[in-house]
């Protein structure tokens, strides 16, 4: 496919938006497509000193938020998902430049927001508290669910939008304000929603200024944010060393956090697997995103009876995979967000040979895809154990392969590093299938059976454990995290009867 210079292309997606000429042109933070390297846009970036006042309208649009009725705020976030419907194209093109995704996960990204805004609009007529009996009699026990304040929101270059909906579509039901900073990697996909964001505020009579924030800035504003105590709940997403500073400064402040941080997810093949099966979801898992995916497949445990006939299979498929330009519909796989990345994966590669790995693939591409974007060929790396760089998150298409013969081992393996995020397993054998999905099988916040690790549907709460961070956003009841839970003890009777029966007569 042929396009305009992509900085025309970018100029046009972003003016259909109604964000300004002055806002992506007169900055001082220098944006680059990682498609073509190319400076597609300038944006004005704050000091970590203004985030202050900014903080402060979100305070105050959340003093007005919270008094209006849920299913008003549901009403809200629906006509959000509205606009999102309308500009899913554009959006996800957009997505697709800044960050480098195939043109599909570009739209899928989009379509995450759109379903996660549906979830939110019934979630509105719910916020369920419980009653609960009370011991004493003629007193109602129970609770509610308050509004908490206003929600910080971190997000991390490789869903530059996805993860602002997860968070601010249920802080909105929920009656909070967001602030958001997004990375400084991608700030273009920000602004664009953030215009959308105030088209709607703008026609609901309800919402105030203030009520969705955008902060475009490097660390220092995030940390700007963190520290800030009229913010109780901060969602940060990124890797674990950036969850570590954030958790801690937030603890210090008794701020929740809700983190959602790196991910060296396995998926383990099991004798009786479904091979074709598992061999397109090892490729989606490990390929797609070009490996930048929290959730991407870094580890496959494949049992000694099929490890050859997959492996051998495995090594076709990253021989003739697509790769190029992610505008292009023929690629599968896109270029890494940067050089950095590159170096990263470099050394992890020269770390797995150092450590006896065999490596397939990982080479930098210049032919046949655009100059200037860091290509690469994912590598396949055949490891004679878990050591050296297997047990490090590497965010680029890396597939570290192991061999087991017990289930037992698998799932050691399975469990045997730092990170806790998702994880999978391929058998047909239920025996194995629901021992991987109990307490004694993975240890991860999400366990997929005949799946890859990636891929989350919005209805599931989404995180994970140990250095993953321990949050959870999206479905289920991940909205609670948005909330205050306030218990009521209520005495209708005359008598005054003290609970654990103390008695306290005067
Ligand atoms: P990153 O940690 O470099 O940056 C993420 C965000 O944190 C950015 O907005 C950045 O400005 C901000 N930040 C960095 N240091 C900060 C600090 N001290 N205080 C406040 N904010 C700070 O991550 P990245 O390179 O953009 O993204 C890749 C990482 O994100 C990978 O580790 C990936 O696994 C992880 N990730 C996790 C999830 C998840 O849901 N678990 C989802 C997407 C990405």
């Amino acid at each position: 496919m042929t396009f305009r210079s992509l900085p025309n292309d970018v100029a046009g997606l972003l003016a259909t938006f109604g964000v300004s000429t002055a806002d992506h042109s007169a900055g001082q933070r220098v944006v680059r497509s990682p498609v073509t390297g190319e400076t597609i846009a300038q944006v004005r970036e704050i000091a970590p000193s203004d985030a202050t006042a900014a903080i402060g309208r979100a305070h105050e649009a959340f003093l007005a938020w919270r008094q209006v009725p849920a299913p008003r705020r549901g009403e809200f976030v629906r006509l959000l998902g509205e606009e999102l419907r309308a500009n899913k194209e554009t959006l996800g093109r957009l997505v697709t430049i800044e960050a480098g995704k195939i043109l599909s996960e570009g739209l899928g990204e989009v379509q995450e927001m759109i379903d996660i805004c549906d979830f939110a609009v019934g979630l509105s007529r719910q916020l369920y508290g419980l009653t609960m009996g009370s011991e004493r009699a003629d007193h109602r026990l129970m609770e509610q669910w308050h509004p908490v304040g206003v929600v910080g929101v971190i997000s991390a270059f490789n869903f530059p939008v996805a993860v602002w909906s997860w968070n601010a579509a249920l802080a909105f039901v929920c009656g909070d304000s967001v602030v958001w900073k997004p990375s400084e990697k991608t700030p273009l996909t920000a602004l664009a929603v953030q215009a959308l964001t105030e088209r709607v505020i703008a026609r609901f009579p309800e919402a105030p200024e203030g009520l969705s924030v955008l902060l475009l800035g490097g660390r220092e504003v995030g940390e700007a944010l963190v520290d800030d105590p009229r913010v109780p709940v901060v969602s940060a997403t990124g890797s674990t060393a950036m969850g570590r500073i954030v958790g801690q400064r937030l603890a210090a402040r008794f701020g929740r956090a809700i983190l959602e941080l790196g991910g060296n997810n396995a998926s383990i093949v099991a004798p009786s697997a479904d091979l074709d099966l598992a061999l397109r979801a090892i490729a989606f898992g490990a390929m797609g995103t070009a490996g930048q995916r929290c959730t991407t497949l870094r580890r496959l445990i494949v049992h000694e009876s099929v490890y050859d006939r997959l492996v051998s299979r495995l090594k076709r498929v990253y021989a003739s995979v697509s790769i190029g330009n992610p505008l292009d519909g023929d690629a599968l796989v896109g270029p890494l967000i940067d050089e950095a990345a590159f170096t990263a994966m470099d050394e992890a590669l020269g770390q797995a040979r150092a450590a006896g790995g065999t490596v397939h693939g990982g080479e930098r591409l210049t032919a046949g895809v655009p100059a200037g974007g860091v290509y690469v060929r994912p590598a396949l790396v055949e490891m004679p154990a878990q050591v050296g760089p297997v047990v490090h998150e590497t965010f680029a298409p890396i597939l570290y392969v192991l061999k087991y013969s017990t289930l037992d081992e698998a799932i050691a393996l399975q469990n045997g590093v730092p990170q806790g995020l998702s994880s999978s397993i391929f058998s047909t054998d239920m025996r194995e299938t629901d021992r991987f999905t109990s307490a004694r099988g993975s240890d991860c916040g999400i366990a997929n059976v005949n799946m890859g690790s990636s891929g989350a549907e919005i209805g599931g709460a989404f995180g994970g454990e140990k250095e993953t961070g321990g949050g959870r956003e999206s479905g289920s009841d991940a909205w609670k995290a948005y909330m205050r839970r306030q218990t009521n003890a209520i005495n209708y009777g005359h008598a005054m009867p003290l609970a654990q029966g103390v008695r306290f007569d005067i």
